[in-house]
């Protein structure tokens, strides 16, 4: 069986290295915010280009934090693609604000910059954009709006660790950004991890005390906080991860090129390539009419396959004021996506044996 994603594979590639990281956190005696805390968010911070990072325990949180540290609740609207993972929208709504879903692009799966502007009241806040799959957002018009508007860009960039857009990265595109270090994502912990990128040296300041309890000296609380730390732990394994990310992301490329350049089923919608720097491909997402049997097909060929995602959020049970509005092309896109194995540790066989397998399935 080819899996989606071979966890195992990619952490035992820096075994020695994560292990003794490790011991040095066993060793200090200190497992919350310290030393390896410290080192992780200066090395992320710059490799993102941004000034500041601040660990979190997760991608939710991450987004979460950046709304409270704005101060965005009950009233505030904030633009977000209805193409997204349901955490996106779960980081708005439980702030009690209200997420207005925008359609993506066919093309790009992304939020379609041109109908933005449509969508903006008096009321709205800031644009949430995803880098969905690994592929950065055309921020131009994006740009222009919140300037415009004078609103806030928030990234969320759990799927996007590294993509670079006008030689810029992922979590320095906007006011801030948000990470997952879920270990799926293309940085992956060992366990739960996320953090904050941001340039605005205010805003890092009132995050890193609303992730401690809304406190930046002990026991003194000037916010409703809530505890959303990064132990020291995962930030030694992100840190030892950290230096191989371009090289993964690179590696990653290479499959992605191979697949564009193979699939040749008349059958398969591939993604439409951008230039090779500002896709990270999280995920290689193809779309066929007839997907689940080509799910069921490649399954039974040894080819382990993912839907990402099978319901989208405004037809989910949690967001059933949602459920009637009609968002065509999203759901276009999960009636018919399919995300084939892409990991920076799959052999060229292996690529070459899901190329050979799809270009012979004839529904
Ligand atoms: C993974 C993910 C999140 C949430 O991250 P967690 O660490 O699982 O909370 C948010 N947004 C997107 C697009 C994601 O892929």
């Amino acid at each position: 069986m080819i899996k989606f994603l071979d966890l195992y594979k990619i952490n035992e590639q820096y075994r020695d290295e994560i292990d003794s990281r490790i011991k040095e956190v066993l060793d200090s005696g200190w497992y919350i915010r310290g030393e390896q805390d410290k080192f992780f968010e200066k090395d992320f911070a710059e490799f993102c280009g941004a000034k500041h990072c601040i660990g979190c325990a997760n991608g939710l949180d991450a987004l979460n934090l950046i709304i409270k540290g704005y101060g965005f609740g009950v009233g505030d609207e904030i633009i977000v693609p209805a193409n997204t993972y349901i955490a996106t929208i779960l980081a708005i709504s439980m702030n009690g604000c209200s997420p207005v879903p925008v359609e993506p692009s066919i093309g790009t799966y992304n939020l379609n910059p041109d109908l933005i502007e449509e969508k903006i009241t008096p009321k709205t806040k800031a644009i949430m954009v995803v880098h969905l799959y690994g592929r950065a957002v055309q921020m131009d018009k994006i740009w222009e709006l919140a300037k415009k508007y004078n609103l806030k860009i928030i990234e969320d960039a759990a799927q996007a660790h590294g993509a670079i857009y006008n030689g810029k990265r992922a979590g320095s595109l906007g006011d801030a950004a948000g990470f997952s270090f879920y270990p799926g994502k293309n940085l992956g912990a060992l366990g739960d991890g996320g953090c904050v990128t941001t340039n605005n040296t205010e805003l890092a300041k009132k995050i890193r005390a609303i992730a401690n309890y809304g406190s930046s000296e002990k026991y003194h609380n000037i916010y409703k906080g809530i505890n959303s730390r990064l132990d020291e732990i995962q930030a030694a394994i992100l840190d030892v991860k950290l230096k191989y990310l371009d090289k993964d992301n690179n590696r990653r490329r290479e499959i992605a090129n191979y697949y564009l350049e193979n699939i040749k089923n008349p059958d398969i919608i591939l993604p439409k390539k951008v230039d090779e720097t500002s896709n990270v491909w999280h995920i290689f997402p193809i779309r066929t009419k007839n997907r689940d049997e080509l799910q069921l097909y490649l399954n039974e060929n040894g080819i382990e396959t993912m839907i990402h995602y099978p319901i989208p959020p405004h037809k989910q049970l949690a967001y059933i004021e949602w459920n009637k509005l009609s968002l065509p092309v999203t759901e276009e896109i999960h009636s018919t996506i399919l995300s084939l194995p892409i990991s920076p540790v799959m052999t060229d066989t292996e690529v070459e044996d899901i190329v050979r397998c799809i270009n012979k399935y004839d529904k």
